[in-house]
């Protein structure tokens, strides 16, 4: 037998990454301002390079814990509490993990099985859906609206729900829109997870990137704690997409059962990353505050001039993306986007790659540098001057 048709058939059930697919392209072509990259344009500060640097001088090299150093696991302990107001045990409570990625992934394999349904709303991160179908579960989408400011509408979350629904996938700020939920709104999601005895896997990554109000979670309300898998790292906000450290913080039975998994795949975090984690959460609060000060100096920027060239769209309270709206231009977002690259020279991401739903809309983020940003409006401007006149 070929190897092609001795793969597994659960992979032919997943397609490529629409971001991947068009980077692809991207790469290829020289001169270009790319608005496209999910990832801080900042070097991650130098406090945390020079703590590996350190932790790699003093032979730190071997395996950890498979929760991770304990000593990370206090800190992140404080940091959620800090962030979210829960307080997790760091011996039981909290596993650390390559990436969010890596979390989500346990999370799944640990809880779903087979025909189990999940729910995901969409338009949102590339890797839910395919996730989901690896660990043999059925993803069921509810879709977010731009009317609503694509928060996720309780009354379309129940009318999801069936026998079979075993968890949630949430995500606020949501990438890819910048949506964040109110206390008020993500209380009405908690009543509903309750009422059908459901879990949830909240994604928070991009927590710290709250611009407007406070950040709130799912997992603060009373009797939530018990049901939900907070997954957070330190990728965003903290510039550290490289090192590949996340965490989850959940039920102990539940982080048990993650752990089941990774240490037979994974084993631990990379060490000499744990230790860079450690001192960014002791000593990189206020690096990490300057970098989310300029990127709300950026959204600004971004959302007011793309805006004013009748880009608009929902004003971004999260994140470092804006998701305007491209419907008025007669393309289909994908083609939006690739004449946006050869013909303009900025790249942005096709809103189809993150479901249906964010179809007629594209994703520029934010993590760039203000010149940049300042020379892609300049060039989306003259671009979109030339396709209105077609
Ligand atoms: N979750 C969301 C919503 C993301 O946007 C990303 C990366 O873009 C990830 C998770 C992956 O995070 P990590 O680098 O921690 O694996």
């Amino acid at each position: 037998m070929s190897p092609k048709r001795a793969l597994a058939k659960q992979l032919s059930l997943i397609g490529k990454s629409g971001i991947r697919d068009f980077f692809e392209i991207v790469q290829n072509q020289k001169g270009v301002i790319s608005l496209g990259i999910g990832e801080p344009d900042f070097e991650t500060p130098w406090l945390i390079r020079e703590a590996s640097i350190y932790a790699l001088e003093k032979g730190e090299t071997g395996y950890t814990s498979n929760l991770g150093l304990i000593e990370l696991r206090k800190l992140i302990s404080q940091y959620v509490l800090k962030l979210i107001g829960v307080e997790y045990d760091p011996y039981e409570e909290i596993i650390v993990t390559v990436g969010v990625s890596e979390a989500l992934d346990c999370a799944l394999r640990a809880l779903i099985d087979p025909q189990d349904e999940v729910i995901i709303h969409q338009p949102s991160y590339v890797s839910y859906v395919p996730l989901v179908v690896l660990a043999h579960g059925i993803p069921v989408i509810v879709e977010t609206h731009e009317k609503d400011e694509f928060r996720l509408s309780p009354i379309e979350l129940e009318k999801k729900i069936t026998p079979r629904t075993k968890a949630i996938i949430l995500n606020f700020p949501t990438n890819p829109t910048g949506a964040t939920e109110s206390e008020q709104q993500l209380k009405a999601l908690a009543e509903i997870v309750h009422k059908h005895n459901l879990f949830v896997i909240t994604d928070e990554i991009y927590a710290e990137l709250t611009y407007e109000g406070k950040h709130f979670s799912i997992a603060a309300f009373e009797g939530m704690k018990e049901r939900t898998l907070f997954l957070h790292g330190l990728s965003k906000a903290f510039s550290m997409t490289g090192y590949r450290i996340g965490y989850g913080c959940g039920p102990k039975e539940w982080i048990e059962a993650m752990v089941k998994i990774h240490q037979y795949s994974i084993l631990c975090a990379p060490s000499v990353a744990q230790y860079a984690a450690i001192e960014a959460l002791s000593k990189g609060r206020k690096e990490m505050e300057k970098m989310v000060e300029e990127y709300k100096l950026r959204r600004n920027f971004l959302w007011k001039n793309l805006s004013s060239l009748g880009l608009t769209g929902c004003y971004p309270r999260g994140t470092f993306y804006y998701f305007p709206s491209i419907r008025t231009y007669g393309l289909s977002s994908r083609d939006f986007s690739y004449r946006l690259l050869q013909e303009g020279g900025v790249a942005i991401v096709p809103g189809s790659a993150f479901g249906q739903g964010g179809e007629g809309y594209v994703r520029c983020s934010f993590a760039a540098r203000f010149e940049d940003l300042q020379m892609a409006v300049r060039r989306i401007e003259k671009w979109l001057k030339k396709i209105e006149k077609e």
